[in-house]
């Protein structure tokens, strides 16, 4: 793509950083023709969250769920560069990001990427509030690793415990399976590995699957806080049908190889385990607190701080910010805020383009009348760039035995939803979501083949 449009005026460079579902959305809705755009993630894939609890127990294959960036830029109607490498840092006043490639043979390749304007769409990560022994000991579910190694941790201690007897008590720890978290990652990981121990194992090895405990840690009294009080409910009633051991009031205070501790109430309990999973919610990245600390009126912990209009609070001029990097009231981490905000920033990008024309044909025309016309279409269109204003669908969240929970929001009015019709409900909404047909023909395929055949658990 040439450095200058046909008038001769530059072709910005627009930096986006992440491959996720705000940069993804941003970059598919974007006309690319009209900068120079440069994503940059460690990751060269898009990967479809909502169905990652599915995979480590093989009810969805890891490939149905990704989608390579670099497919994605070629189907974009201009030239995108893309960079494997993670952002390290960045400079506001100068910028510049510091980016690392993640590919070169030394794995140390450092440099500097200018910009005119940047997306930060980093995204977050799994924090641990600081507890000691989480980071060495838990697994988190945030990214196909994650899923990889908790696939790996089940299926061996299932094979480790089937060489040990009855009676032994480190049998027992190896096939206790503890969640701690009771938002959604948890809740619908906790039940995609009940219905793998029930549908499955049971077939294969009917003792043990008997043995197998799965236990859900929450903090607070209820899990799925965001959901309805009924779905709640309903939820938790299910879980005990289900053998869940739903311990809610519980907080893990300490880790260690084999154990947690919690405080429950006055008490503290120590709770065995074989295979930790830990979903506790989202912390910022490095970059993300690095850029923080640069800037005075970046002064929250929570995220990134932006305006109504994604803009960075302090570099509004050159930087937007976009999914669970951020901290803005009412918009949450979550795929659906961060695809929103992905498409609403093309609009702004196609309109700060026009501007930018603008102010150009400003700076090559020295008469006073044109510029004061120019100068006019520049205010309307930036007074045409809108606030963001999220538009909420409504929460899912799947629950296990073919069951799912739906707080559905149509207009203003709010309808909820439980069971097994609610469940097809949940997997045709999200085959709707998946980002390619590709991805959705996938889907379905390994929905269908773990009706036929159960699922693939070999690791
Ligand atoms: P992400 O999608 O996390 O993308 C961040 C991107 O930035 C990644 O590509 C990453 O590789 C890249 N990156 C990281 N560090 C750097 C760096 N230093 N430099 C450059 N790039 C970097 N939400 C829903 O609405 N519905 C759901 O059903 C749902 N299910 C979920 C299930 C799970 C298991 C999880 C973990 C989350 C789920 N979410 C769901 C939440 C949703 O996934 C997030 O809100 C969403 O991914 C946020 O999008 P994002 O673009 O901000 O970040
Ligand atoms: P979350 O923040 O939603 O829930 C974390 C839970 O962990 C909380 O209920 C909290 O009380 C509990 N907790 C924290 N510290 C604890 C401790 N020491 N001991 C025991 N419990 C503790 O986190 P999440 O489930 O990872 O979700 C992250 C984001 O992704 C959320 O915004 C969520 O809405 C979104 N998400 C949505 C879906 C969906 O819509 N189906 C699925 C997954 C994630």
């Amino acid at each position: 793509q040439a450095a200058t449009f046909d008038n001769g005026s530059p072709r910005k460079t627009l930096v986006i950083l992440g491959s996720g579902w705000g940069s993804v959305s941003l970059l598919k809705s974007l006309d690319t023709t009209l900068y120079n755009v440069v994503v940059v993630s460690p990751r060269n894939y898009f990967l479809f969250t909502p169905l990652l609890p599915s995979t480590p127990v093989g009810t969805i294959e890891l490939k149905s769920i990704v989608e390579p960036v670099r497919s994605i830029a070629r189907r974009a109607p201009g030239q995108v560069i893309y960079y494997e490498a993670e952002a390290l840092d960045v400079d506001p006043v100068e910028k510049t990001v510091r980016i690392k490639s993640v590919s070169s043979d030394d794995g140390n390749a450092e440099s500097d990427l200018k910009y005119d304007y940047l997306v930060m769409g980093v995204g977050a990560q799994p924090t641990t509030f600081g507890i000691p022994g989480v980071f060495e000991n838990a697994s988190f579910l945030k990214e196909i690793p994650d899923a990889q190694e908790i696939r790996v941790k089940v299926m061996n201690n299932i094979e480790k415990a089937a060489n040990l007897s009855v009676a032994d008590p480190e049998r027992k720890r190896l096939l206790n399976f503890v969640v701690v978290g009771g938002g959604p990652t948890g809740v619908e990981f906790a039940a995609e590995l009940q219905d793998y121990v029930d549908q499955d194992l049971s077939k294969w090895m009917p003792e043990m699957s008997k043995e197998i405990n799965v236990t859900l840690v929450e903090a607070l009294p209820n899990i799925l806080n965001m959901f309805d009080k009924s779905l709640i409910q309903y939820a938790e009633d299910l879980f005990k049908e289900e053998k869940i051991d739903l311990r809610t009031n519980t907080m893990v205070k300490n880790v260690t190889p084999t154990t947690i501790t919690a405080k429950c109430g006055d008490n503290t309990e120590e709770i065995p385990y074989g295979v930790l999973v830990w979903a506790t919610g989202n912390a910022p990245r490095e970059v993300s607190k690095g850029l923080m600390a640069k800037m005075e009126t970046q002064n929250s912990r929570r995220g990134l701080l932006i305006n109504d209009k994604l803009q960075l609070l302090g570099a509004e001029d050159s930087i937007w910010a976009v999914g669970d990097c951020t901290f803005y009231p009412g918009l949450f981490p979550t795929a659906q805020v961060a695809h929103q905000e992905g498409e609403y920033l093309a609009t702004v990008l196609k309109k700060q383009h026009k501007i930018d024309q603008h102010k150009w044909n400003m700076l090559q025309n020295p008469n006073a009348a044109e510029n004061l016309k120019l100068q006019s279409k520049i205010d309307k269109l930036q007074s045409n760039i809108k606030a963001f204003k999220y538009s909420h669908q409504g929460t899912l969240a799947y629950i296990g035995s073919e069951k799912a929970i739906a707080d559905l929001a149509v207009g203003e009015s709010k309808y909820q939803s439980a069971g097994s019709v609610t469940f097809l409900f949940w997997k045709s909404a999200y085959l709707a979501m998946c980002l390619s047909f590709r991805n959705r023909v996938l889907v379905a395929l390994d929905w269908c083949k773990v009706s036929f055949f159960g699922r693939d658990s070999s690791v």
